[in-house]
C-alpha cells in the first residue's frame, strides 16, 4: 500500500479551546507523520470557497460563519491509507455518534464545532491540499 497525504484542520474551537497540541499529539502517536503545518484565518468568501460542496446544505452558512471565525491550524499528514486512517481518527461528524476515543467523540459536543476536518477521499485530498499549502510549503 502506498503512502497517501490527506488535509486535516483543526477548526477555530479547537484552536480556542487549546486542543492543538492534543489533536496533533493523537495524529503522531498514530503514525501519521506531518508534512505541512500553518495557522492561518480564513475570510468568509474563502471558507465558503472551502466548503463549496455542501453550498445549498442548512448548514453551510453557519458552518462557513464558523470556520472564519478564528485561526485555524492547517497539517498535511501523511501515511500508509491517511485519508482513511485520519477519519478514523477524527470520527463521526455528529460527536455523540462517534466511537469512542476519538477526537470528535473525545473532545467535541458540537456537532458543527467539532474540533477537526479531514479530506473524505483522493480527489478531495488532493484538492484540499492545493487550496492550503503551495509546493514551497510541502517538506
Ligand atoms: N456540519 C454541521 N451540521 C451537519 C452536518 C455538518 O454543522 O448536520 C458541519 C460540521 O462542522 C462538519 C462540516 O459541516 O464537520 C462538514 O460536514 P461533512 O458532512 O463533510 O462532515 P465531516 O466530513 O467534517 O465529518
Ligand atoms: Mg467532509
Amino acid at each position: 500500500m502506498a503512502k497517501e497525504q490527506t488535509l486535516s484542520l483543526i477548526k477555530p474551537d479547537g484552536v480556542a479551546r487549546g486542543l492543538v497540541g492534543e489533536v496533533i499529539g493523537r495524529f503522531e502517536k498514530n503514525g501519521l507523520q506531518i508534512r505541512a503545518l500553518k495557522m492561518v484565518r480564513l475570510t468568509l468568501e474563502e471558507a465558503r470557497a472551502f466548503y463549496a460542496v455542501h453550498q445549498g446544505r442548512s448548514f453551510y452558512d453557519s458552518l462557513t460563519r464558523f470556520m472564519s471565525s478564528g485561526p485555524i491550524v492547517a497539517l498535511i499528514l501523511e501515511g500508509e491509507e491517511a485519508i482513511r486512517r485520519n477519519r478514523e481518527l477524527m470520527g463521526a461528524t455528529d460527536w455523540r455518534q462517534a466511537e469512542a476515543g476519538t477526537i470528535r467523540a473525545d473532545l467535541a459536543r458540537d456537532i458543527e464545532a467539532n474540533v477537526v476536518h479531514g479530506s473524505d477521499g483522493p480527489e478531495t485530498a488532493a484538492r484540499e491540499i492545493a487550496f492550503f499549502f503551495s509546493e514551497l510549503e510541502k517538506a
